[in-house]
């Protein structure tokens, strides 16, 4: 268009869609009064390596057990709570991992404060703990070393220390920078420590906000419950959210008609960093939105009804882009499969994860193509949307198909398969990709042998008198020549012989006489190496 105007001496202005409904920007360029600003709670995060005890020591911080009812032991789903200590809140959130945190934080909804990274002292550093010290690192955010488990006997803190180290993280009685707190989630040793801790950096990073200011906050959780509607955990990140406010939150809007506090108490608001469940809104908001308090309904609806529209627009465009780019891939690689699915999920923390983790696992052949993910069960409709794509198969996580759902499924040849542990969804998944793939070949060294003689066999050809030095030689089976450590010949064993006879193969210590196919330039001190070709299934690394 750019160019087109310039043809026709017309100027064009480019303007963005989203220009009069960016309500996070507005919000923030809102004049405020830095007087009525008071010290807001810090939000810390837990990560760690999975067993490690993040969410025994989440629990036992709070002091109520919740571990036990856990699938798998993974934490499926946000929560989040606020607990005082010397008279000061503090709000940890658990996250369901640390992939949908940085998801989190790259839609620019930072939450966090403070990081703790929990690591079991008698497991110390694990793969998961590396990428959790990245993206903690990435967040900028302080961080603190919960070293759990201090209650075992098999507990070794200089390890974890020394390991940490390593990667950056050095104790502060090292001479470094990061403190280390020894903590067992199991006898609550260590927590005071934690807490204090925790305030302390808190206290370091002047953490202010306005209570009087109107309510903004972010989604870290949501889903659609059964006689209540669309439901939003939040924590506040400024002013107060009240009851009957005016509320707009990406493409959702509606007025808050409840609260629940942390503790599942009806309440009527939530201050500073304060977290609580939301009722209200005609939609279920993506995880990781923000959500604003309006003046008026109308400003709320109109918000959100152009930014769903603009947003559909720019799924549909995206949609016939995509495969327009995925055809032309095609074309020009001849080889590029993909799995479509279709992701159901009982919450939208576990559709980010989820949905973030199958992105990751495609490589250069194979890929997995998300036709539809959404929060809620699986209904006719995904059925429908799954006919329409060919091999698709819908994935529901905690959600199950119900009868006629299922009855439909089958009937339409579509595969349903349901999941409540993310690792076994994303290994299916993996394993599928796997199923899709070429085969490739693989080699199986067979054996060795050395070139002692030649004979020229008129009209035949060369024949290399060898003797095997290991393993065996096979008719039929590929050969390398290598001469002073090159490789000079690679091709097919075209006759194998003892003596005068035809053989099958020939062991370690005995001698042949072998011919290559099409290859007589043989010399004595070559040396033959032979191997197979086997055909395998390529899997994704896991
Ligand atoms: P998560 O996967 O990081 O959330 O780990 P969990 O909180 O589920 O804990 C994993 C296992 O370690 C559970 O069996 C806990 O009982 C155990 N555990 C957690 N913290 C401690 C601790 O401080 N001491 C001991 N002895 N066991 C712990």
């Amino acid at each position: 268009l750019e160019i087109l105007g310039e043809e026709f001496g017309i100027e064009v202005t480019v303007r963005d869609a989203l220009e009069d409904v960016n309500y996070v920007d507005d919000y923030l360029e809102e004049d405020s009064d830095e007087s009525t600003f008071v010290t807001r709670p810090p939000v810390v995060t837990i990560m760690g390596h999975v067993d490690h005890g993040k969410t025994s020591l989440l629990d036992k911080i709070r002091s109520t057990k919740v571990a036990k009812g856990e699938a798998g032991g993974i934490t499926q789903h946000i929560s989040s709570y606020t607990v005082e200590k010397n008279g000061q809140k503090i709000t940890f959130v658990d996250t369901p991992g640390h992939a949908a945190f940085s998801a989190m934080r790259t839609r620019g909804t930072a939450i966090t404060d403070i990081i703790i990274i929990v690591v079991a002292s008698d497991d110390g550093v694990k793969p998961q703990t590396e990428e959790v010290i990245s993206h903690a690192k990435a967040s900028g955010c302080p961080i603190i070393i919960a070293m759990n488990k201090i209650d075992k006997e098999t507990a070794n803190i200089d390890m974890v220390k020394a390991q940490m180290a390593e990667k950056g993280m050095t104790p502060m009685d090292w001479g470094g920078n990061t403190e280390f707190i020894g903590v067992s989630a199991k006898t609550g040793e260590g927590i005071e420590e934690l807490l204090e801790n925790i305030l302390i950096q808190a206290e370091l990073l002047e953490l202010k906000a306005d209570p009087h200011a109107k309510a903004k906050a972010a989604v870290i959780e949501s889903s659609l419950e059964k006689g209540r509607g669309p439901v939003a955990t939040v924590i506040v990140q400024n002013g107060t959210l009240r009851i009957g406010d005016n509320i707009v939150c990406d493409t959702t809007f509606g007025r808050v008609k409840a609260i629940t506090d942390d503790n599942g108490n009806a309440v009527k608001e939530l201050g500073l960093s304060e977290t609580g469940t939301v009722l209200g809104l005609n939609d279920v908001p993506i995880t990781g939105s923000v959500m604003v308090a309006m003046d008026t309904d109308k400003e709320a609806r109109d918000i959100a009804t152009t930014r769903a529209e603009h947003a559909r627009a720019k799924e549909l465009s995206k949609s016939t882009k995509v495969s327009l780019e995925e055809m032309s891939g095609l074309i020009a690689e001849g080889k590029i499969k993909q799995l479509p699915v279709i992701i159901k999920t009982d919450v939208g923390g576990s559709l980010e994860a989820i949905k973030g983790s199958l992105e990751k696992i495609a490589n250069d052949e194979v890929k997995v193509k998300i036709i539809h993910s959404a929060v809620g069960g699986i209904t006719e409709s995904d059925i429908v949307l799954a006919g329409a794509s060919e091999g698709c198969i819908i994935l529901g996580f905690n959600v199950r198909p119900t009868g006629s759902i299922k009855a439909k499924a089958k009937a339409d040849g579509i595969e349903i398969n349901t999941y409540t542990i993310i690792y076994d969804l994303i290994d299916d998944v993996k394993d599928a990709l796997s199923g899709m793939m070429s085969a490739v070949i693989r080699e199986e060294n067979t054996g060795q042998a050395e070139v002692r003689d030649t004979f020229v066999v008129p009209k035949v050809g060369t024949v290399a008198g060898c003797l095997v030095t290991d393993g065996k030689v096979i008719r039929g089976g590929h050969a390398r020549i290598i001469r002073d450590g090159i490789i000079t010949y690679t091709g097919k064993i075209s006759s194998l012989k003892r003596f005068k006879d035809d053989a099958k193969e020939v062991a370690n210590g005995y001698e042949c006489g072998i011919m290559f196919d099409r290859f007589n330039d043989i010399k004595v001190g070559d040396f033959i190496e032979t191997f197979i070709q086997i055909e395998e299934k390529v899997s994704v690394d896991k």
